[in-house]
């Protein structure tokens, strides 16, 4: 027998409406060069009308991709709504990316009309030519009131005179939840970036569970400030989360990475929760005892979701100390992206709460992880089985975008199947899972080291470089060894001048064996980053891949 329940779709489509009905009064906030532009959500959703129409008369159709090229802005919301609620895909493109792999990427989307903020203007124009694009439209972020856009790129419009050429009323088409409502690429660390197609239905899932108490716990009394891009993964989804609960948002325009800047708007937005990759929350407590920003701006913030890569203990307690909880989250853009949360569950003993919240967490409501080992079997959940990480769920990607391929649907060998007939996406994570069912990630595949046949993990030994006060950033790299195969190489950036080698590997030898103790430290006066923010250890591998070991390190045992 079948359910007696009305079939209505999970669209996007009713975020607008839900946001325009009900919260009206709230507001989204931008940070801009002259200060902080604010909308109320009414005046958003009537912009949303006016942009959809403008697209369409532009010749935007269903299905079509609109590339965005842009930071976090209420204009950047705008079009999150626009142009999935009117049928066409949302495609964001990161802009720290190499111009040749921004052209890569735009092309393989198909894209065909391009949104720039104009900040980002001369960046467009490394881009290679895509022959898709028709129309480009730029958004004037650089004087408030300008309206000056169009004249930073040739032949390129204005975002606001394209909003004022629109109608007030737009006809919303039925959409289907499976519609592709999102795409957005893989930062490519390995290889070229691939696509991932988010659906209306995967796109509202995401944004209901961020909802739970118990997953990001966001509410309508909550002021959310997304510092992770709206390029990356959809702001994690936290902008359609914000909109479904009526939370007011605050965005940090072009000025994400400046912490003076990013207090100013807490304060002045009265921010409750906030969200950013490790590196800026770094940033952020490095100003403060600089003293280049004053912590009481920061007394509205209730608590930081965290990820992107490990959160460090020294972090996690940085922010305690300052009354902040960092929730530390997992995910990919794969997994649109929350995947695990380390949020601390009540039946937790005391000795347990710390290294729960330093793992990667438990799945998300809807979610199922497994660790599958080297010889194919399903890793038990005892804290000490390794291998890869694999996820389900109705928010995981299920292939890569490949225009060539029988509906799109390339990259299959990242996928796998169980007896039941579920879908897994091997993540490419190496982890373990605990008796309480947290996460611990050891690793990506391709950064453990090797030695004498045995894995070391380098997110583990970069965790204990920067618990030592005299460090501020460390990553940890495979170097070949005749003998071993391969050894560790600490790349560490001082946080005091005084800090010898011989301290540092003393340190580690306090916590883990001695033959997983890296071979030599290199000071570096920073470690390079990905367009993410992200450790970049392919840059380190080229730039260290035939470094001399010293010969006098106890080899493994
Ligand atoms: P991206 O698709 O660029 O968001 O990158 C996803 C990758 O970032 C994951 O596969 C992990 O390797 C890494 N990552 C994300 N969150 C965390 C976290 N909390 N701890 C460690 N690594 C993380």
């Amino acid at each position: 027998m079948r359910g007696l329940m009305q079939d209505v779709g999970l669209t996007l489509q009713m975020v607008t409406e839900r946001v325009g009905e009900l919260y009206g009064d709230k507001t989204v906030a931008t940070k801009t060069a002259e200060g902080i532009r604010r909308r109320s959500y009414t005046e958003v959703v009537e912009r949303v009308a006016r942009l959809a129409t403008a697209l369409r008369q532009l010749g935007v159709k269903p299905g079509d991709r609109v590339g965005t090229f842009a930071w976090n802005s209420d204009r950047h919301l705008e079009l999150y709504l626009a142009v999935p609620c009117m049928g066409a895909i949302l495609h964001t493109l990161n802009p720290r990316l190499p111009a040749d792999q921004i052209g890569y990427i735009a092309d393989h989307a198909g894209d065909q009309i391009m949104f720039i903020d104009a900040s980002l203007a001369p960046a467009w124009q490394q881009v290679p030519p895509v022959d898709s694009i028709h129309a480009v439209v730029v958004m004037d972020d650089v004087s408030e009131h300008g309206h000056d856009g169009a004249a930073v790129l040739p032949d390129a419009l204005d975002y606001e005179a394209l909003l004022a050429s629109g109608a007030d009323h737009f006809a919303w088409p039925r959409l289907d939840e499976g519609d592709a409502a999102a795409m957005c690429y893989t930062s490519g660390t390995t290889g070229m970036p691939k696509g991932i197609v988010y659906s209306h239905r995967s796109s509202v899932l995401h944004a209901m569970a961020s909802l739970f108490v118990d997953c990001l716990a966001l509410s309508e009394r909550d002021v959310l400030l997304p510092i992770v891009p709206q390029f990356h993964v959809n702001a994690w989804g936290t902008p359609y989360a914000a909109l479904l609960t009526g939370a007011s948002l605050a965005m940090p325009g072009r000025f994400m990475a400046d912490p003076p800047s990013l207090a100013t708007l807490v304060a002045e937005e009265g921010v409750t929760v906030s969200a950013a990759v490790p590196t800026v929350w770094f940033g952020v407590l490095q100003a403060i005892r600089a003293g280049a920003v004053d912590p009481a701006k920061l007394s509205s913030l209730q608590r930081i979701v965290c990820g992107g890569s490990a959160v460090p203990e020294a972090l996690l307690r940085g922010f305690d100390d300052l009354g902040i909880r960092m929730i530390q989250a997992w995910g990919m853009t794969e997994t649109s992206p929350l995947g695990t949360v380390a949020n601390v569950k009540s039946t937790l003993a005391e000795d347990r709460i710390l290294p729960a919240r330093l793992s990667q967490g438990i799945p998300a409501p809807s979610l199922r992880v497994r660790v599958v080992t080297d010889d194919e079997r399903v890793a038990p959940w005892d804290g000490s089985t390794m291998g890869e990480l694999q996820i389900n769920g109705p928010w995981i990607a299920d292939a890569y975008y490949d225009p060539q391929a029988p509906q799109g649907r390339g990259g299959q060998d990242r996928f796998t199947e169980d007896e039941a007939g579920r879908r897994w996406l091997k993540t490419g994570d190496v982890a373990v899972i605990d008796a309480d069912g947290y996460v611990h990630l050891r690793d990506r595949t391709k950064d453990l080291v090797k030695s004498g046949g045995e894995w070391i993990s380098t997110v583990e030994l970069e965790n204990l470089l920067v618990a030592h006060d005299k460090v501020r950033e460390a990553a940890v790299i495979a170097v070949a060894h005749p003998k071993w195969g391969e050894r560790p190489l600490a790349c560490v950036v001082k946080a005091d001048d005084s800090v010898t080698t011989e301290e540092l590997l003393a340190h580690l030898g306090e916590h883990v064996a001695r033959w997983q103790v890296p071979d030599d430290i290199v000071f570096v006066d920073e470690v390079p980053k990905t367009s993410v923010g992200k450790f970049d250890k392919k840059v380190l591998r080229q730039r260290y891949g035939d470094y001399q070991l010293p010969a006098d390190h106890l080899p493994p045992a």
